[in-house]
């Protein structure tokens, strides 16, 4: 049976509906919560019920919440699964069904509802939970082969250093059972992706690291929209789904190229322009405006890293509010908000485009610049030695490179990423001194550190890390590997 991505959400909203859970809507992806500056999971708008600062209307609810994640920004087209935004659908219980019943349905609308095969699946709990692994063993039938115990960082969900926390397990696809049970390794993408996350939050941890029992046992769940649909739909990864493509293909026509005929380069920035629109589009939906701080930072990086792929794809003018206008017709039925702030989406995006655009050039003057400058002494290189013996060097100069500063100089105020200098520098037979490159960046951050915390996503820089800086409170999100971005 093949599923739409509309479809598969509105399936599993139906699905847990069905079985007495409120569906409520997403929240918007400013948090009220003010310890994140995005909304980077479904429990967020929840928290204070887990927290018990807030009682419940309902005790059981489900959604699917619009989430913005900086931390897996370097993995954008370069892993099948990770984006910046992406849909998390869930299922909620406060203090009401707790582990079983969250298994038994996570296992029901996987197998029953999507039609998974129990082939096909894997699933992790943590390594000390053994009422979750005897529940997938014995009630639901896993052979144990197929349950794997996994440690902290993976399967202990943690809200902050303090505050409600629990283990969690994972569902898991296998695309490769034939490979067999031996050596199953949940890291190797080839084979495996983590799809749905249940979290058991059970216990509250206090400042010295003790855990004691909750009076309220819940469960807060997130299964990848994105990922699921990769799986139904049976395409290579998440960025061939119905909820992504189009927006790739009106970037490929706008650049006149086609991503099946494309080389990896390309299919790289094509994928980033892919997910990043979508993220600017529900930004600007949900009032973030661009600027030079928290969310608006956020919002002028991806906008600029959009603009910047679509040049390295050969796309010369504007172009983000016609992608911008695919994402937006993809996701009004789900998401009307962007089309009644299409106006504002598209006045936003065409503002910081066009400074974006003048900037760049400013940048490609400088760069001409230097080329020149370092052209004529090249010049002097290829005279006969005898002339240049005579009127300039005794001996021939070394093969001429643009700096390190130069090209972070480039980068730092123009804006100008390294790839471009270098490709720029390609077409006039020059190379660019990497090295050099990398030790001045290296000094940039040293003297960041040195005078305050500042960020810029492009120098694994994560406004979650900010959000750790400014308030006390850390919320570490599903797993410790949310909060730290580290690529796995
Ligand atoms: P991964 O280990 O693949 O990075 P995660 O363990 O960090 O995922 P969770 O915090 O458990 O993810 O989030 C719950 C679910 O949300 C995941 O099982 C996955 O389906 C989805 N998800 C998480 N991060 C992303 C992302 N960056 N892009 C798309 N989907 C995501
Ligand atoms: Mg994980
Ligand atoms: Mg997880
Ligand atoms: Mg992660």
């Amino acid at each position: 049976q093949h599923f739409s991505g509309n479809e598969i959400r509105k399936t599993f909203l139906d699905f847990y509906a069905g079985r007495g859970h409120q569906v409520l809507p997403s929240a918007s992806l400013v948090p009220e919560d003010p310890t994140v500056l995005l909304t980077i999971a479904g429990m967020l708008p929840f928290k204070p019920i887990f927290l018990g600062q807030r009682t419940p209307e309902f005790k059981r609810a489900t959604t699917s919440q619009k989430c913005i994640r900086t931390n897996d920004i370097e993995n954008v087209g370069r892993t099948k699964r990770h984006h910046t935004f992406f849909e998390m659908l869930g299922n909620f219980s406060f203090g009401d069904y707790f582990k079983e019943q969250a298994i038994a349905w996570g296992w029901e609308i996987s197998t029953k509802v999507f039609g998974l095969s129990p082939k096909n699946l894997v699933v992790s709990v943590f390594k000390d939970d053994d009422e979750a692994f005897a529940i997938w063993r014995d009630q639901i039938g896993v052979p144990e082969a197929r349950i794997k115990r996994l440690g902290e960082d993976d399967n202990f969900w943690v809200s902050g250093p303090t505050g409600p926390c629990g283990p969690c397990s994972e569902i898991y696809y296998d695309f490769h059972p034939e490979r067999g049970d031996e050596n199953i390794d949940l890291e190797d993408d080839t084979r495996f992706i983590e799809f749905y996350n249940l979290v058991f939050m059970q216990y509250n941890r206090d400042a010295s690291g003790n855990l004691t029992p909750l009076q309220n046992k819940n469960i807060d769940t997130g299964m990848g929209l994105e990922r699921i649909a990769q799986i139904l739909q049976n395409v290579p990864n998440n960025y061939e789904t119905d909820l992504i493509f189009p927006i790739i293909q009106t970037a490929g026509q706008i650049a006149g190229i086609d991503y099946h005929s494309s080389d990896e380069k390309t299919k790289i920035s094509l994928k980033v322009i892919g997910d990043h629109v979508r993220s600017v589009v529900h930004m600007i939906a949900d009032e973030i405006r661009a600027s030079n701080v928290g969310r608006g930072y956020v919002l002028r990086r991806l906008i600029r890293r959009v603009v910047r792929h679509g040049r390295l794809i050969g796309i010369d003018g504007e172009f983000t509010t016609q992608v911008a206008e695919t994402a937006i017709a993809l996701s009004e039925s789900a998401y009307p908000n962007v089309r009644q702030r299409e106006a504002a989406i598209k006045a936003e995006l065409q503002r910081e485009e066009s400074n974006f655009l003048r900037t760049l050039d400013r940048g490609e003057k400088l760069l001409d610049e230097v080329i020149n400058r370092i052209s004529s002494i090249q010049q002097e290189n290829d005279l006969p030695s005898s002339v240049r013996e005579e009127y300039y060097h005794p001996s021939p100069l070394p093969k001429q490179k643009i700096s390190g500063l130069d090209a972070f100089t480039l980068y730092d105020t123009y804006g100008f990423p390294l790839e471009l200098t270098q490709e720029i520098a390609e077409e006039q037979g020059l190379e660019v001194d990497v090295d050099g490159f990398n030790a001045e960046m290296q000094k940039q951050v040293e003297r960041a550190k040195a005078a305050h915390e500042t960020i810029d996503l492009t120098v694994q820089g994560s406004l979650d890390k900010l959000a750790e800086h400014i308030h006390a409170t850390e919320f570490l999100g599903y797993s410790q590997s949310a909060a730290t971005g580290k690529v796995e």
